[in-house]
């Protein structure tokens, strides 16, 4: 791309290949899926590489798209909404290292660029966004619900993330939004929460507070005459549901516990539930379990995506990325302790027992792949120790800090010690991972796909793995293996875009360049 003046303008792509077609309206592009084949026989293992042919299509033009937000009041909430006006309308502030503009930093589609390979004189990177037509966080049209009814200045003043002369600068547009009520039911949150909860859904009856929240989702969409509708939960963690037969392991048993206002039916079901009857794609950026079998049947049955669980935005991302690398570099991580401090809302929730808890297994199961991967350094399969603590400091607000200690077996019996501090206002690193999974999340809408020997097209899984790259415990469709380790997943989501963009990846071994 041409950078003038610090803006990074559209870089131009054009394919020329047999293998793609573009009637204006979409995109087709042939692709040949090398994969290797294997059998344990003798003792051996048997390798057959082998070809596949695939056809992907890709409807060209970006949906009009809303994204409903549940917790629109939070920190996330306030910060993602207020960072689109700060970027709509160019702002910039003050402070007293000096003036700041709006940015989209952290956000891949909006920030990463592609390697596509060498040109003679240069390397050659696309703005990730370039590839294929996605939506800017810019074209969002957000609304939602929160328990408490302040308004998203309120919300922002309370959030403490913003300067400010930002939040003066945001304030007119901040002042007129005020969150639709919500479902509260006590029992998921910590009690802290309580006096928060001012902006509620009367009643107990849940198949009532479905329909209200259907409604919602009707009328928003209605009033926008939106194409796309992804309800999205950055409210509070909850605590775990019971996940048993009879309950909620088929869609029939999770809409009859609805009718029949089972106790074990969470908020946060019931606004999955909502969704995807409304045909509302529906993401989980907490780590609770919302995603139970029946939900993701019935996802499946009304054709809508779901994704989740937890957004992958601080240490966990770090240590995604990390032990993948101690991995590969042939070194055992032994010990990995993980300690965290925060002052926000979403720490005081975390307080309690049960929400922890929830929290505590998404952030613990980030290192299996990667143990997994090598039975040399691992030959029992046993996982190092991992500990993971997080303690409720208000004074630090909304800038967490998370503290790490990896301790690797090396060298002859060796040892190496590595500790890491790292300190970020939380919701900076949470919303650019809100606009990225909508944004992925209405390309994926956009795709279909053949095995050309079926010749007919087919959608993704409803359970969407490529969002695996922004979640911390990534949900996967059954029997489908689960990748933490970042550049993997960054790999497989911009492989996947250039595919459908009829440009072969880069393999990264450059035999362009073994010659002398
Ligand atoms: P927050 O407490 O500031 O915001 C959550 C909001 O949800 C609050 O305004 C609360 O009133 C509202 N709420 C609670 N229950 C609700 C319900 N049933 N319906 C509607 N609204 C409800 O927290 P936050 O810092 O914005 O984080 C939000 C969530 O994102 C938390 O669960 C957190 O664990 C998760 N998360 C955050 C990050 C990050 O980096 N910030 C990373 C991973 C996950």
């Amino acid at each position: 791309g041409h950078i003038s003046n610090g803006v990074s303008k559209e870089t131009k792509i054009v394919v020329n290949s047999p293998n793609v077609s573009n009637d204006g309206n979409k995109l087709e592009s042939r692709f040949l899926y090398r994969k290797n084949h294997f059998e344990h026989r003798d003792g051996q293992l048997h390798v057959t590489p082998k070809e596949h042919e695939y056809v992907f299509r890709t409807e060209l033009k970006p949906k009009k798209t809303g994204l409903l937000l549940v917790g629109l009041g939070g920190n996330n909430g306030s910060t993602a909404v207020g960072s689109i006006y700060a970027n709509q309308h160019n702002m910039n502030w003050r402070t007293k290292e000096g003036a700041l503009k709006a940015n989209y930093f952290g956000s891949v589609t909006q920030s990463a660029t592609v390697h596509l390979g060498w040109d003679g004189e240069k390397q050659i990177h696309v703005p990730f966004k370039d590839i294929v037509p996605i939506l800017s966080p810019s074209d969002l049209i957000i609304s939602g619900w929160d328990i408490n009814n302040a308004n998203l200045y309120q919300a922002m003043v309370r959030a403490k993330v913003f300067e400010p002369e930002l939040q003066e600068k945001l304030r007119t547009y901040m002042e007129g939004i005020v969150p639709l009520p919500s479902v509260y039911y006590p029992d998921f949150i910590a009690a802290n929460q309580g006096d928060r909860a001012n902006n509620v859904i009367p009643g107990k009856n849940k198949s009532a507070h479905l329909e209200h929240i259907r409604k919602d989702i009707r009328e928003f969409k209605e009033k926008h005459d939106l194409e796309c509708v992804i309800v999205l939960w950055t409210a509070n963690t909850e605590r775990y549901t019971d996940v048993r037969s009879g309950l909620n392991s088929t869609s029939a048993e999770v809409l009859n516990s609805i009718k029949n206002n089972e106790e074990e039916i969470s908020p946060s079901n019931l606004f999955a539930v909502a969704s995807i009857l409304e045909g509302a794609h529906y993401i989980n950026g907490s780590p609770q379990n919302t995603l139970v079998p029946g939900i993701i049947q019935l996802a499946s049955e009304h054709g809508v995506f779901v994704g989740g669980d937890d957004f992958k935005s601080g240490q966990t991302k770090f240590k995604s990325a990390l032990v993948d690398f101690l991995v590969s570099s042939g070194l055992k991580p032994e010990s990995i302790v993980s300690y965290n401090h925060l002052g926000n809302n979403d720490g005081k929730n975390l307080s309690e027992a049960r929400q922890f808890r929830s929290k505590e297994i998404s952030k613990s199961s980030v290192v299996d792949d990667m143990v997994q991967s090598n039975p040399i350094l691992y030959p029992d399969g046993k996982n190092p120790d991992h500990c993971i603590v997080i303690k409720y400091v208000p004074f630090v607000a909304d800038s967490k800090r998370a503290m790490d200690e990896y301790i690797c077996s090396i060298f002859m019996g060796g040892r190496q010690t590595f500790v890491v501090h790292n300190t970020c206002e939380d919701s900076l690193l949470a919303s650019p991972l809100i606009y990225d999974l909508a944004i992925l999340t209405e390309l994926a809408s956009r795709v279909s796909y053949s095995s050309t020997s079926s010749g007919t097209f087919e959608k993704f899984h409803p359970v969407l793995s490529l969002l695996s790259l922004l979640l911390k415990a990534p949900v996967v469709p059954a029997g489908t293996p689960v990748s933490n380790a970042f550049m993997r997943q960054f790999s497989a989501l911009t492989k996947l875009v250039t595919t459908l963009r009829g440009i072969s990846s880069d393999t990264d071994m450059q035999i362009e360049f073994f010659t002398q």
